[in-house]
């Protein structure tokens, strides 16, 4: 979006008025591909029926089905795949140069069916305020070398893709830097940033290491320059993300590379929640749990992706570990950070999970408590390492089996929800709720953006109105099974 506002474009949220279309994929599991292909030709009736006269598609679905899209969709006019970005210009016959008279309105949305707010162009990273180069100040970026974890995977085929008729073979190898304009599309307060793409890890049952290529770091002075801007912008809130945020650094030659960052991050002034998002479980150090306790603007949350608990099922996804090994792991990082959200997400129904290895899952959800969890079903991906493993588990018992678990975490989370009345804690509010008019919703620093539950204001204490992305002092109030209730008490800086 970035590019294309700086090019000259007007970026609009509503296809119906847009001349050119970009729908930005996802293809990582069936059900994501599926909504992929349904935004394209529902966006494709717009060239149509309507006004559109280019339709650009880009992501992840580009990666795996390059060739397939525009032999299968005429209506496509350009691809563009992850490692491509700065080739939207060229799809879209826009020039790089800055330009104020453009003819094309714009949409980008996105393959969920969200359209993006687009932010005013005064939030825009604006050239002349872009850092300039920091060479010859001592530096903690360090030369890119790829890891020797990940250059043996290359090794043993990890990334090829010639399970996918119509892929281009070459990986993507691009990573945005604090000079690459970018516009919002997140509310106010909170922003996103990428510090590493692609993943080195074997997991036998996923394929985003072919989408997204091999594990790269952006460069440390890039991600501290970018934050700085995004603060600067009225921003206070940073989650940091990447496909393995824990491995951050290591190609950099940094030790404890994503606590350094950390570190480095939460010392911004006016930047008052911090966090980062999918962690590698044995990969959480003693230096990364001292940093998250030290800080008291790191929230004190940890999203641990587990994917599973038997120990013959995360061997055969290529894992490791096992139930005790991961409760000794949680109980080391609630011990180091106390009262510490734990997030986590596991797949069911991954083939050969016998019903015993189904009941170890459950025992262990049931001892570990987290605070947050999410439950997906095995898919079956061709280029994955376990499409070829026999002994697939029938659609059904992968369905009735993630019930289970949503039932069982929904009575954990209940239970837990009520200790949480009468708490008095900081609330991000962040506008009225989608569900009714009469009430906000906000975000405690337990809760992650867009995937944890609510935390619904009934009662704004002593104000008439609320500001959006402003913070407050607040009470629990009432709780639900996973979502709570709460009544404003005093603003807040
Ligand atoms: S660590 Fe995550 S992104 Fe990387 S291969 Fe495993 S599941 Fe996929």
């Amino acid at each position: 979006m970035g590019l294309l506002d700086r090019a000259g474009a007007r970026l609009t949220a509503h296809p119906e008025d847009a001349e050119i279309l970009v729908v930005n994929t996802c293809s990582f599991i069936d059900t994501a591909k599926q909504e992929s292909v349904d935004t394209i030709l529902e966006m494709a009736r717009h060239k149509t029926q309507g006004r559109a006269k280019k339709l650009i598609v880009a992501g992840c679905l580009v990666e795996r089905y390059r060739d397939e899209i525009q032999k299968n969709i005429p209506e496509v006019d350009a691809v563009v795949g992850t490692g491509e970005l700065e080739s939207i210009l060229e799809a879209a016959g826009l020039s790089s140069a800055p330009s104020s008279s453009s003819p094309f309105t714009i949409l980008t949305g996105d393959a969920s069916g969200v359209r993006n707010y687009v932010a005013p162009a005064s939030e825009l990273l604006q050239d002349e305020n872009r850092p300039k180069g920091r060479s010859g100040k001592e530096s903690l970026s360090g030369t890119h070398k790829s890891r020797a974890e990940g250059d043996a995977r290359e090794r043993s085929g990890r990334f090829l893709r010639d399970a996918w008729a119509g892929a281009s073979s070459a990986l993507p190898t691009y990573l945005y830097d604090e000079t690459t304009p970018r516009l919002l599309s997140t509310p106010r307060a909170s922003a996103y940033i990428k510090i590493a793409e692609g993943c080195d890890h074997p997991c036998t049952f996923c394929v985003i290491p072919n989408l997204r290529g091999k594990f790269r770091s952006r460069r440390f002075e890039s991600v501290v320059a970018e934050a700085e801007q995004l603060v600067a912008r009225g921003v206070r809130e940073i989650t940091l993300i990447g496909q393995d945020t824990t491995c951050y650094g290591e190609d950099l030659g940094l030790r404890d590379g994503l606590a350094t960052l950390l570190d480095r991050l939460a010392r911004i002034p006016n930047l008052k929640w911090l966090r980062f998002l999918y962690a590698y479980p044995n990969r959480i150090t003693g230096k990364l749990l001292e940093t998250i306790a030290r800080h008291d603007n790191i929230c004190k949350y940890l999203d641990l992706p587990l994917q599973h608990a038997s120990p013959d099922v995360l061997k055969r996804m290529k894992r490791g570990a096992s139930a005790d090994i991961f409760l000794k792991t949680l109980h080391k990082v609630r011990a180091a950070v106390p009262g510490i959200a734990l997030r986590t997400s596991f797949i069911v129904g991954f083939p050969g999970e016998s019903l015993r290895d189904f009941e170890v899952l459950e025992e262990f959800i049931a001892e570990a408590q987290f605070d947050w969890l999410g439950v997906f079903s095995y898919s079956h991906e061709e280029g994955s390492a376990a499409y070829s493993l026999d002994a697939q588990t029938p659609h059904r018992t992968i369905e009735s089996r993630r019930r289970r678990l949503m039932k069982l975490q929904q009575s954990i989370s209940r239970r837990a929800k009520k200790n949480w009345v009468g708490r008095e804690l900081t609330l991000l509010a962040e506008g009225p709720s989608a569900e009714t008019p009469l009430l906000w919703e906000g975000r405690t620093e337990f809760h992650a953006p867009e995937i944890d539950g609510k935390v619904f204001i009934n009662d704004f204490g002593p104000f008439e109105n609320l500001q959006p992305g402003r913070f407050y002092r607040a009470i629990i109030t009432e709780s639900h099974d996973y979502d709570l209730v709460a009544r404003v008490l005093s603003p807040e800086n």
